[in-house]
């Protein structure tokens, strides 16, 4: 069994209607891209190529998801899981509220901001967890993570770099104590989020 498989066990069980459905030939997948590239002035054209898109208690993957990595399917899953807890904290109606009614005005959209702030730090601690504190230290995968917020990937959601930044250094010295032996559980905060492809590299 992989330790995709064992992971979606354990969501399973804490939601027994969790489901993974691929994005390829799915027509209300295809519905969204094109709501999102008309939302987005084609700032985001990669919805059902490169992101996981958690909807209610779906998990809906790019193509490619059978064969990508093993350990970087669970640093995703792990994310995905926060968004369905995110979900059931604030109800399906307050997730949409908190999630999709801030596209107005782009570029600002703090409620979206801190739900995928929480997931994406679920991200840095997956990594550092399964892949070391030196790859959830990375460059690369702060550039990325930045980037989700900054760039037209999920509307500008919260352009302010330096702010970004801060959040990601705050993230890192919370993990890294945790993983060190002095820290405890985490906060968690599902509705409607996307991750990009890659997130856990
Ligand atoms: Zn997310």
């Amino acid at each position: 069994m992989s330790l995709t498989d064992e992971f979606i066990a354990e969501i399973k069980a804490e939601f027994p209607s969790f489901r993974v459905v691929s994005k390829e030939g799915d027509g209300f997948s295809k519905l969204i891209d094109v709501a999102l590239r008309v939302i987005t002035l084609g700032g985001q054209s990669e919805y059902l190529t490169r992101y996981y898109t958690v909807i209610f208690h779906t998990l809906y993957v790019p193509g490619g998801w059978e064969a990508t990595d093993d350990v970087e399917r669970v640093i995703t899953l792990r994310h995905e899981r926060i968004h369905l807890r995110q979900v059931k904290r604030y109800t399906p109606a307050g997730m949409a509220v908190l999630y999709l009614v801030p596209f107005f005005p782009l570029g600002l959209a703090y409620g979206r901001a801190r739900i995928e702030w929480e997931a994406y730090t679920e991200t840095i601690r997956a990594t550092a967890e399964m892949r070391g504190l030196d790859a959830a230290r990375s460059p690369w995968l702060r550039k990325h993570i930045v980037e989700q917020f900054v760039s037209g990937a999920y509307g500008w959601m919260w352009p302010f770099r330096g702010q970004v930044n801060r959040w990601y250094d705050r993230a890192l010295a919370q993990i890294e104590a945790e993983i060190s032996g002095s820290g405890g559980g985490h906060s968690t905060m599902g509705g409607v989020t996307s991750t990009k492809k890659g997130d856990s590299r």
